[in-house]
């Protein structure tokens, strides 16, 4: 059950009450993506990867409850890195679900090339940057095109696992799974090969999307009183 909260910049936010989060639909059928996702690697990494981060944020928002109703912390280390690293798988799967699409239209949006200009000097130095540090990822993790609401543009930033090297205030609007079962089935070893074949998924719309969304967000690192 959701509710809805208004938000600071007085838009209404869903509210997803603890341990009541959902795995949502693929936007799209398992076999949409093939070539290259196969239905086999979607239907594993969607309906048991993805659901395991929900159901693991769900337990631990309600152990981390239960410790403050109890008032007994000796587990609270172990909830607290359950749920960074669930929070964080859920997140960042329902945005890379929706940033692929079957039929791409190849090119950055308007606005995402503009900021991508501004950032990076370029659509194609940004896409080589973002799959180089794809591809470099050490062991599982994920790269991320983010909003920096504190300096006002993208960066590019990479996950070890979910939850690892992250940067507190920035707003993932682009991400590659790159964890080996995102492409293991269909790629093996060859990550480099799923990378670069990933971006002909690429949903521009959906990304040109989240970054208007993004940028709205009224976060900085001067004071709040200043704002
Ligand atoms: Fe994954």
């Amino acid at each position: 059950m959701t509710d809805n909260n208004l938000g600071a910049t007085g838009m209404y936010r869903s509210l997803v009450p603890l341990g009541e989060h959902h795995l949502p639909p693929l936007p799209y059928t398992y076999h949409a993506l093939e070539p290259l996702i196969s239905e086999k690697t979607l239907r594993i990494h969607h309906d048991r990867h993805h659901l395991s981060y929900v159901e693991g944020l769900n337990k631990a928002e309600l152990k981390l409850m239960e410790a403050r109703q109890s008032g007994n912390y000796a587990e609270i280390k172990h909830w607290q890195r359950e749920l960074a690293f669930h929070a964080s798988g859920h997140i960042l799967h329902s945005i890379f679900w929706t940033i692929m699409t079957p039929i791409s239209v190849g090119q950055p949006g308007a606005e995402t090339r503009r900021q991508l200009d501004k950032a990076f000097g370029g659509f194609i130095p940004f896409q080589e940057q973002f799959t180089e540090a794809a591809i470099q990822v050490e062991a599982s993790g994920w790269a991320i095109l983010a909003w920096n609401p504190a300096w006002g543009r993208l960066e590019t930033l990479t996950a070890e696992k979910h939850q690892n090297l992250t940067a507190w205030g920035s707003i993932p609007i682009l991400v590659v799974d790159v964890w080996e079962h995102a492409y293991y089935l269909d790629y093996q070893n060859r990550r480099a090969d799923f990378v670069r074949a990933w971006w002909s998924l690429v949903n521009w719309e959906e990304v040109e999307c989240r970054l208007f969304a993004a940028m709205q967000a009224d976060v900085s690192i001067s004071s709040c009183a200043a704002l």
